[in-house]
């Protein structure tokens, strides 16, 4: 084990949640073995503050149960114990073993691996800390915080890379991320967010391996694309994806407009946008994905539905022609990233809005501000002022808000 005494007293308790340190006493106080780890470890040491406080132990989710009153069991890759208190929940995770080594697999009936791809489909096998810290995917997401002797524990050289400000998976890279590619996502927000360097042999794979992004369910690419764009770094993480091919992999539809000046309507339209919901993050002003998706595709799907209206000129309106590219775009864009419903039925209406939104005169042009989404259709509407620059566009936002303000 790597251990560095120096940053033993860097972590100081008060910046701990009071839960994460009930839970970690309580389970002491039982006997088991029980750390703070992940973001959690990493940010504090760092001197930033964590976004929530992982715990990880030796014992069971059975035995968790049987300890806290207050415990869910959840997960179906890996069971997690939920200990939930008012304010927050705290996750609790039980030491991962080596799913490699032979004797797991025949003592462990419920682990499961997909031999033609190499992805591991459940991970269901307990082990020491030292089998868990090899499990994890980063060195600097892998150091274990113990309560006991306040030491921080180092099995896989995070604390160096922490202090170096390097992004390293752990193992070798193109096993780990055959295993999991969301490890390739994950790799790209954390060198953004922390503003790190990714270690040259963890970098390598990732345009080649890049395509493996579609075996991952569309549901989990969905909630990881939020963790990428709408959590204050959005802007640096899009430039990396793009630097790997693997935002072109997620957006394929978005990528189809790319050009080599970076100067398309939608290239403009995602700096514009991402930068905005990074400057909204650190003003702790609200984010919203409805907001996030319907500026994205917005030319996307401006530019289907005039092809759709070239092409049936003599029997489709605009309107309709504007309707059919609505389900073009949104079922292009869900085939990769599973966008729920009731986000896509909102960003149908702000798309439409738009159209409405041309016109700022008349009856009907006073009922829109009584739409409920009319505020967001305006704020899609001044954002893409911004981005074209023309006259009339600009014209149209300034009258718009001018009349809210009547
Ligand atoms: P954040 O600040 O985004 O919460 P985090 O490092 O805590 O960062 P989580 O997604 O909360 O990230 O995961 C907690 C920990 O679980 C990670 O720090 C890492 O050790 C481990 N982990 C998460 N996802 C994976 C993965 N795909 N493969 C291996 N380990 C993972
Ligand atoms: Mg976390």
């Amino acid at each position: 084990m790597i251990m560095t005494s120096r940053i033993r007293k860097m972590i100081s308790r008060k910046n701990i949640s009071k839960n994460a340190l009930k839970v970690l006493y309580r389970l002491n106080k039982a006997g088991y073995e029980a750390y703070l780890v992940g973001g959690g470890v990493r940010d504090l040491l760092l001197g930033q503050k964590p976004k929530d406080f992982d715990v990880t132990t030796n014992a069971t989710p059975e035995q968790m149960i049987r300890l806290f009153r207050n415990c869910r069991l959840v997960g179906r890759r890996f069971i997690l114990a939920h200990i939930i208190f008012s304010s927050e929940i705290i996750e609790v995770a039980t030491f991962r073993g080596d799913h490699l080594e032979e004797d797991h697999n025949k003592k462990y009936s419920n682990f499961q691996f997909n031999k033609k791809n190499g992805m591991l489909l459940s991970d269901n096998i307990f082990g020491s800390i030292e089998d868990d810290a090899y499990r994890r995917d980063i060195t600097i997401n892998s150091l274990y915080y113990s309560m006991t002797d306040l030491s921080v524990r180092d099995y896989v050289g995070g604390l160096r890379d922490l202090k170096q400000g390097v992004i390293r998976l752990i193992g070798d890279p193109e096993t780990r991320y055959r295993e999991d590619p969301v490890r390739m996502l994950r790799v790209t927000r954390f060198a953004a967010k922390l503003n790190m360097s990714i270690a040259p042999e963890t970098a390598e794979p990732i345009p080649r391996l890049a395509l493996l992004l579609h075996n991952i369910p569309s549901s989990r690419l969905f909630e990881e694309s939020l963790k990428l764009f709408q959590t204050g770094y959005g802007y640096i993480t899009y430039c990396k994806l793009c630097k790997y091919q693997l935002f072109q992999l997620l957006f394929p539809t978005l990528a189809r407009d790319f050009t080599k000046t970076g100067n398309s309507t939608t290239e403009r339209m995602l700096v514009q946008l991402l930068k905005n919901t990074d400057d909204r993050i650190q003003n702790q002003m609200r984010v919203n994905p409805v907001f996030l998706f319907a500026a994205m595709f917005w030319y996307p799907q401006l530019k289907t539905a005039e092809i759709i209206s070239q092409n049936n000129s003599s029997s489709l309106t605009y309107y309709d022609s504007f309707s059919i590219a609505i389900n073009n775009t949104l079922g292009e864009a869900c085939q990769v990233l599973a966008i729920p419903r009731k986000i896509t039925s909102l960003i149908r209406d702000i798309w439409k809005l738009q159209l409405y939104m041309s016109r700022i005169y008349g009856k009907p042009a006073k009922k829109l501000m009584l739409h409920p989404k009319f505020g967001v259709a305006y704020n899609l509407l001044t954002l893409r002022a911004t981005v074209e620059k023309t006259p009339e566009l600009i014209e149209l936002s300034k009258n718009w808000n001018k009349r809210q303000l009547l």
